[in-house]
């Protein structure tokens, strides 16, 4: 058994794949990589820069190099852009209903990728955050461009009325028929345009599928440990 471990969980919005991916890297002791953030973080850089959205090139070419840093303590997986603490304004509405636009373009996908490999790599170093250990990634190409040999891949997923019920609560504070009905962009809007580039809905060769509907929090955790010890043996 190898002593480095690397998790990879993708799957759609609402599926709870950020909230069950720092638990599980807590419980393994191990880093935490949310890839989602690292969109989010590339999107807000571009609107604080007045960098056009549409402008593929302009975004191409503002993402390259931008100054992020990611923390990838699963107890606090901070994201800083240019020293700015932006790991609250990126979940911002505002952010959210325009990622996709950044998320679908190929030479950021390229470059936030790159990053991702490298910080992936960088935990399994004696120095890094989990000395070592390893690293829970995740997002939606993880299991499958970014992290293909990752030694557990899971796609975590859930039922669409699931997945808008756990979203409206999050963001609103109930799950109201108002709130799921004020929530259903983010969720489906968001996923079928993100889908035109990356495909994270259906588990791919060697993915195991976990499907969350009617697990709560802890049973989904517990669901990915099974995995985990399934794939690679008891971890303590
Ligand atoms: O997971 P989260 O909702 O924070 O992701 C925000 C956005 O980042 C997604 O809607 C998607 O557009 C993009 N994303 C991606 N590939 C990833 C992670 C996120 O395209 N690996």
């Amino acid at each position: 058994m190898s002593t480095t471990l690397v998790v990879a969980i993708d799957g759609p919005s609402g599926s709870g794949k950020s909230s069950v991916s720092k638990a599980v890297a807590a419980r393994l002791h191990l880093a935490y990589l949310d890839t989602g953030a690292m969109y989010r973080a590339a999107t807000w850089w571009c609107v604080s820069q007045g960098v056009r959205l549409d402008d593929t090139a302009a975004v191409a070419a503002a993402v390259a190099g931008f100054p992020l840093v990611m923390g990838v303590d699963p107890a606090d997986p901070t994201v800083h852009v240019g020293g700015v603490d932006v790991h609250e304004a990126i979940r911002s509405t505002e952010i959210t209903a325009v990622v996709s636009a950044i998320a679908t373009n190929l030479e950021v996908r390229a470059e936030l990728g790159r990053l991702q490999r490298e910080i992936i790599a960088a935990s399994q170093e004696p120095r890094s955050f989990s000395q070592g250990r390893g690293i829970v990634a995740e997002g939606r190409d993880i299991t499958t461009v970014i992290a293909p040999d990752a030694d557990v891949r899971v796609l975590l997923t859930a039922s669409e009325a699931a997945r808008l019920r756990r979203r409206a609560k999050d963001v609103h504070g109930t799950d109201d028929a108002a709130a799921v009905e004020a929530t259903r962009d983010q969720v489906l809007r968001r996923d079928a345009d993100d889908s035109t580039v990356v495909q994270f809905q259906v588990a791919a060769d060697g993915v195991v599928t976990i499907d969350s509907s009617h697990l709560d929090f802890d049973e989904t955790v517990e669901a990915v440990l099974e995995v985990v010890e399934t794939e690679v043996g008891p971890r303590q």
